[in-house]
């Protein structure tokens, strides 16, 4: 089935914040109980967000250019889990220590 791009900005999201921050809340609940450790070194939890953030990049890419392989639920996940991160390493701002290799 040949798809036509057609970029636009949506008017308004299909989630509503509120809703969004219940997904993620409840996603940073569930990672914290599974990995209740966070790294104190800011560059090792950049990984971790990092790491989130390349799976959710390989599922949109596949949705775009292998779109059997993957779903939007896969990104939505993705997104959830990323944005998940993200909170986790703000949560621990102040407890980073910004110290050079030996
Ligand atoms: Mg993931």
């Amino acid at each position: 089935m040949k798809r036509t791009y057609i970029p636009y900005v949506a008017d308004w999201p299909a989630l509503a914040c509120s809703e969004s921050w219940e997904l993620v809340s409840a996603e940073v609940e569930n990672a914290t109980k599974k990995f209740p450790k966070w790294p104190t070194d800011p560059l090792h939890a950049l990984a971790i967000l990092g790491e989130e953030f390349g799976e959710l990049t390989k599922e949109v890419v596949q949705m775009i250019y292998e779109p059997n392989k993957t779903s939007t639920a896969k990104i939505r996940e993705e997104a959830i889990q990323t944005a998940a991160m993200a909170i986790r390493f703000v949560m621990s701002l102040d407890s980073y220590c910004y110290l050079q290799a030996p």
